[in-house]
């Protein structure tokens, strides 16, 4: 008997979707993607039509990554529980992670994303310092979580936002092509001693400072050399911790570092670790230094009911594993320089290509009306991310103008993939609404 071929109703999905979610649960796009298979750097509709990732990071190793089937495949098959119960995996995870961790970073912790990962890190920088300030990065984001908000600029700043808290202070981000200090990372750093003073003046003390490493949210933004250095000492000598949100930048995607921190030469007292780390399955981990887990260890019991699961903890290690194996870090360092040389041929050609920057698959195209006042180009970027789309390739927009096309694909990306994009991209720079876009 023959079934006739029943595609998917994506009409269908699209009403109940309204009527069972609430409507800030957005779908990227005017015409929204309903995907069904991924593969490497590949996405597939139900109707078999490719789309090239070049967007997403949780696959970090790659969509439907055979070993991760298996590993995962084979951990449900024989137990699946928490960490009130030995077994090798936990431990495995733990030494595979600290391995690529330099000392005093040598204490793990385990949870479920995130914002879960930021939330612990607030609670260990305050119970470390006793105190309760915290400085943050404008325009940062760490997560959906009622205090992984509070240090968000990016949530409570926004219009419909709460406003910030009173226990936060936020410095300008350090970003080289709009910031008023240009490249100096030194000055950015000096609004870390007004923060300080701000505290002071209220009659408190400074708990820690949190940024991701390099700010994705905020534009795909490269800080200065010295930045972080000068903000790390400015943080330490007024007695707080230094805190690496590196959920974008970690595990090799810089290409030529594994960490985003390293490039600045510093090491943060605590690393926040999520997305990457199960490659799509829910892995957030906490790593800290050995003195900062004894005064967290206060007699109150950290538990987790699925952080570091037996699951967990197996497929994070494989994909620490399959990075190195794969030479994924490697690759993102040459794949990111091509691409990157790419794009700054396309700045040649396109003046509404106002800056590009990156590092390995780390990559931001900043849109302009007008290089010289830089003033952003908002339309067009939404106008490139949905025309790629309707090419079926995929990327995003982001920063707090939202004009900063951002590139930043599975590790797996290669010589094909970018070929497509660049020459996909020069085709809609070239269409006649950017054009008019541009001053
Ligand atoms: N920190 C950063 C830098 C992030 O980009 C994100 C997620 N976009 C988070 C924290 C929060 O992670 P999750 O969504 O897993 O809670």
């Amino acid at each position: 008997e023959q079934v006739a071929y029943q595609p998917i109703d994506t009409t269908g999905l699209l009403q109940e979707r309204r009527r069972h979610f609430a409507g800030n649960l957005r779908l990227s796009y005017a015409m929204p993607c309903t995907l069904v298979r991924g593969w490497r750097h590949y996405l597939f509709d139900d109707w078999g039509n490719t789309y090239l990732d070049a967007y997403n990071n949780v696959p970090h190793v790659g969509h439907a990554h055979p070993r991760l089937q298996a590993v995962a495949a084979h951990q449900l098959r024989m137990i699946n529980t928490n960490t009130r119960y030995l077994h090798p995996a936990q431990i495995a995870f733990a030494h595979e992670l600290l391995a690529k961790l330099p000392p005093p970073l040598s204490v793990c912790f385990f949870v479920n994303s995130g914002s879960e990962a930021n939330e612990l890190a607030l609670r260990l920088a305050r119970t470390f310092t006793g105190a309760r300030d915290m400085i943050t990065i404008d325009h940062g984001y760490h997560g959906h979580t009622t205090g992984a908000i509070d240090i968000s600029a990016y949530k409570f700043n926004h219009p419909a936002g709460s406003g910030k808290p009173d226990w936060v202070e936020v410095v300008m981000a350090p970003d080289p092509y709009r910031g008023p200090y240009g490249a100096d990372g030194e000055r950015y750093a000096a609004e870390v001693d007004r923060a300080i003073e701000r505290i002071a003046a209220r009659g408190r003390r400074l708990a820690g400072f949190i940024a991701e490493t390099f700010p994705s949210v905020a534009g795909q933004i490269i800080p200065p050399p010295g930045y972080l250095a000068a903000v790390y000492r400015r943080v330490r000598a007024a007695g707080g911790v230094c805190i690496a949100d590196e959920v974008q930048t970690g595990l090799g995607r810089l290409g030529t570092h594994y960490w985003a921190f390293t490039t600045q030469d510093v090491i943060p007292d605590i690393v926040v670790l999520g997305k990457p780390l199960g490659n799509g399955h829910p892995i957030g981990a906490v790593i800290t230094t050995a003195e900062i887990a004894q005064a967290f260890d206060n007699g109150i019991e950290f538990f987790s009911t699925f952080g570091g699961s037996t699951l967990s903890c197996a497929v994070g290690r494989e994909v620490l594993r399959i990075i190195d194996e794969e030479g994924l870090m490697a690759n993102a360092a040459h794949i990111g320089n091509d691409l990157l040389a790419g794009l700054r041929e396309l700045q040649q050609r396109h003046p509404v290509i106002g800056d590009v920057r990156g590092m390995g698959l780390f990559i931001g195209v900043e849109l302009v009306s007008n290089r010289t006042t830089r003033a952003p180009a908002t339309t067009a970027a939404s106008y490139i991310k949905e025309r790629l789309r309707a090419e079926r390739i995929l990327i995003g927009t982001e920063g707090p103008y939202d004009n900063v096309l951002k590139i930043r694909p599975p590790l797996t990306f290669d010589r094909a993939a970018f070929t497509v994009l660049l020459e996909r991209l020069d085709t809609v720079l070239a269409e006649s609404f950017i054009a008019r876009v541009v001053e």
